[in-house]
């Protein structure tokens, strides 16, 4: 297939591409308009590949979609370009519902345009592959887990802006018939994360002595999944997912954000020892406004249906994203010096280009 990603450059899509180029015999094109979070030394290892093209653009630039679809004539298409770091979303909640609501809107068009200039056998294997978070669910409390019927209840203006985003892909689907399939997933981690997020911004800040800003007391749970079990489940749903379901994805590997300070404090004194323990560095801070308490994913379906299992633990999947850190600087340091520092974003007060 040929294969047009969105969002190729950012942290899950790259990890999507590297997978489709190494993995697959499938063709890529990866369409992204390289915000602060796109970054193309995530696609080192793959840019010379002649099954691979970039294309840079806006998703919401529905000219230039158009174009880029006339020239490539993808097969398929997995949509991940969004804005997706919650504390950006609540002191600039702009961008959010440009890039995921309408930039949803553009990407749902072009395809549908595609696909219906598309006959026989074409027609009947493209597909549209809508990623989204489980943050649409909302908050759990200390049981339960979401599937893929539990209702809708985002708190953060980037999980609501993601809802939206969800329902028009559904809605393509049963409007126009546009072979749409969504996929819901947890936090994930792993190599080239931007270091704005949990994991990376800790493991940054505790190899430089910095302080490690835990929010509020630090019970908040998240279920973790290793970003290449991720990239594996998506081409499973693009390819075997039912049409205009959605399929949850897990790697039931709940933890409290102290739970996972201290194995990276624990894991980077092992692998590379300070003179003191770096849990001396954990900062508790004010409260993200709105934090949901739990998240947690049942991925039975995914399992059970599409025969899919996250191959890494977080045990696992942590100490090889402390190494990855640990050994790969040429990628991060640029960032931490010249696109994020590691400042405190998301307080209410914040008004920057709201
Ligand atoms: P990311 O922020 O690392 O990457 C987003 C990419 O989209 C960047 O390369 C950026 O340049 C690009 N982009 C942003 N606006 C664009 C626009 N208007 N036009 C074209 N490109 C644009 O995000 P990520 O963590 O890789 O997430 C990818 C997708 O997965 C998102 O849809 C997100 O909602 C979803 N998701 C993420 C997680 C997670 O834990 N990171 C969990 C579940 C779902």
């Amino acid at each position: 297939m040929r294969i047009l990603v969105t969002g190729g450059a950012g942290f899950i899509g790259s990890a999507v591409c590297r997978h489709l180029i190494r993995d697959t015999v499938h063709e890529v094109i990866n369409v992204d308009k390289l915000t602060y979070a796109g970054n193309l030394a995530s696609l080192k290892a793959i840019d010379n590949d002649p099954r691979y093209r970039f294309f840079r653009a806006d998703i919401c630039d529905a000219e230039a979609i158009r174009a880029i679809f006339e020239e490539t004539q993808p097969d398929a298409v997995m949509h991940l370009a969004a804005e997706s770091h919650v504390d950006r979303s609540i002191s600039g909640s702009r961008a959010f519902i440009e890039t995921n609501v309408l930039g949803t809107h553009v990407m749902l068009e072009a395809a549908r345009a595609r696909w219906n200039a598309l006959e026989g056998a074409a027609k009947d294997s493209f597909r549209f592959l809508h990623v989204s978070t489980d943050e649409v669910y909302g908050s759990l409390g200390a049981d339960g887990l979401f599937t893929e019927t539990t209702p809708y209840d985002p708190s953060s203006p980037y999980s609501a802006s993601k809802a939206a985003s969800d329902h028009l892909a559904v809605a393509w689907h049963r409007t126009y018939g546009l072979p749409v399939v969504v996929s819901n997933c947890s936090n994930n981690y792993g190599p080239y994360h931007f270091p704005e997020k949990l994991i990376p911004l800790v493991i940054l800040n505790a190899l430089d002595g910095k302080p490690l800003p835990v929010y509020g007391d630090g019970s908040n749970v998240r279920d973790w999944l290793f970003v290449e079990d991720h990239a594996r489940a998506l081409l499973t749903i693009l390819t075997t997912g039912r049409l205009g379901e959605t399929y949850n994805v897990g790697g039931r590997n709940e933890r409290s954000n102290l739970q996972v300070v201290h194995t990276i404090c624990d894991t980077l004194d092992r692998l590379r020892p300070a003179q003191k323990p770096r849990r001396e560095l954990i900062t508790f801070v004010t409260d993200r406004p709105g934090h949901d308490h739990r998240y947690a994913i049942d991925a039975t379906k995914l399992e059970t249906e599409l025969g899919w299992k996250a191959q890494e633990n977080f045990d696992t999947g942590l100490e090889k994203t402390v190494q990855w850190y640990l050994d790969n600087e040429w990628w991060w340091g640029p960032l931490r010096s010249k696109v994020y520092g590691g400042e405190r974003l998301g307080l209410v007060e914040d008004r920057k280009g709201a």
